[in-house]
């Protein structure tokens, strides 16, 4: 697989370059030349297949040549060693369930199938990495609990202080090991710029840093495989296209979707479901993409101003916002709609959602009824509503339980170091610390 920055000022990449940088040297994020094509007789020889199965296939299409394919069954095998299941709600309407992954959310699909990827690629050169991952919630939690105790690796997750949940700080701040957790006085875009900064900051070359947000292409990549596994539930026979309701902060899950899509998925329209932080909805309207600082919600891993993903978007449709709206429809979820959403799901379908699933499922039925359209369509549930079960009470009236797996959070230790000042010269002392110390 060979990889175009989308700034188109670097030197193409091959796959395993492009893994390891993350972000590409002119600051462009890296974006396949060529995607694998399938058709409907792939379609209907995978139908009734598992998803580890699918994924497989999949994994296989992506990176032949780059890895043996003992070696991909075996990232695959280890990476996505949970269930995906479609629960139909009724109405044409199904909620793809994305949160049966080790930190009940989405974000492990890519983060843990990025972490077996990396230890493939270390193992055979014998060498070490720094990871360094912001987050508004979920996407470090995934990472840190994807790279614990990979060899040759350490994690440096940054979250900005009081804006996750104290249940998402556990799961990330708990770890010890190879993962380093940072609170940073600030807000998530600035743990972005830190990352950004830190990576493009030729004095710290000798750390051989890497990303694992989803800016990383080795994360889009699996999140291409539930697109699948989920059109073959949901589409009544190969070939019908779908639609896919899909809520929206960095738009790295709308970027693999529209991946999908190029591979030969039959997508009806996708739905860019966003919270008040509405840059993309705005940019199909508008055709200016403005981004801005980001304002906090009860979706909080949606609260993305200035969504890294754009450009990777931007480049598939060549800069064309009236040809992105052909297949994404951009629609904006305030907080009472959201609340009422999630009143409505288990009124009507006994289905219990989180803010984020919410959002995606107000904005479905909004489509639906605006479009007159009867496509089946599929809503993607990227948290477990457990892990917020303070809004599901107020709705609900009661707190979901948490997995057996989770139930223990509350009595283990947070050991995040502090990053009082959000600069990128702190940041830069605290890597150069770190690194002596684990050298
Ligand atoms: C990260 C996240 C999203 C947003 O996904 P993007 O790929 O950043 O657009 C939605 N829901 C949940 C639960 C998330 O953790």
């Amino acid at each position: 697989m060979q990889l175009r920055s989308t700034h188109r000022r670097a030197p193409l990449a091959g796959f395993r370059e492009a893994l390891r940088r993350g972000l590409a040297p002119d600051g462009g994020l890296y974006q396949p030349v060529d995607l694998p094509r399938f058709g409907e007789a792939d379609l209907r020889a995978w139908r009734g297949l598992r998803f580890d199965a699918i994924a497989r296939q999949l994994a296989q299409r992506l990176l032949e040549g780059e890895f043996a394919p003992e070696i991909l069954d075996r990232v695959v095998d280890g990476a996505l060693d949970f269930p995906v299941p479609a629960r139909p709600l009724g109405e044409g309407l199904s909620l793809l369930e994305l949160f049966h992954g080790p930190t009940l959310a989405f974000k492990d699909f890519g983060a843990r199938f990025l972490a077996r990827l990396f230890s493939e690629v270390l193992r055979e050169g014998g060498e070490h990495v720094m990871i360094l991952v912001a987050t508004s919630g979920d996407t470090g939690s995934a990472v840190a609990r994807g790279f614990a105790g990979v060899a040759g690796t350490r994690v440096v997750v940054l979250y900005p202080a009081g804006k996750v949940s104290p249940f998402q700080e556990a799961q990330m701040a708990t770890i010890g090991g190879n993962v380093t957790a940072v609170r940073v006085a600030g807000v998530f875009d600035d743990c972005q710029r830190l990352v950004k900064s830190a990576i493009l900051d030729p004095d710290l070359a000798p750390l051989r840093l890497s990303s694992a947000n989803s800016i990383n292409i080795g994360r889009l990549l699996p999140q291409t495989f539930y697109y699948v596994s989920g059109y073959l539930d949901a589409a009544r026979r190969p070939g019908e296209p779908v639609v896919f309701a899909v809520p929206s902060g960095n738009l790295g899950n709308l970027t693999a979707g529209v991946m999908a899509a190029r591979m030969g998925l039959p997508v009806a329209r996708f739905i860019a479901a966003t919270n008040a932080n509405d840059v993309l909805p705005e940019y199909l309207d508008s055709a200016a993409f403005r981004p801005r600082a980001s304002v906090p919600t009860l979706s909080n891993a949606m609260d993305v101003g200035d969504p890294s993903n754009f450009t990777r978007l931007a480049a598939m449709y060549d800069g064309s916002a009236a040809r992105m709206g052909e297949d994404i429809a951009g629609l904006r979820v305030s907080e009472p709609e959201t609340r009422a959403a999630i009143r409505d799901a288990y009124r009507r379908f006994g289905a219990v959602l989180d803010p984020h699933a919410a959002v995606a499922y107000s904005a479905a039925l909004r489509f639906r009824h605006a479009a007159g359209s009867r496509a089946p369509v599929v809503v993607l549930a990227t948290a477990h509503p457990a892990k917020f079960a303070g809004v599901i009470r107020e709705e609900l009236g009661f707190e979901p339980e948490l997995p057996v797996s989770e139930r223990g959070w509350r009595s283990r230790p947070l050991l995040a170091v502090d990053l009082p000042l959000a600069s990128p010269a702190a940041f830069k002392d605290l890597l150069t610390g770190l690194s002596a110390r684990s050298s």
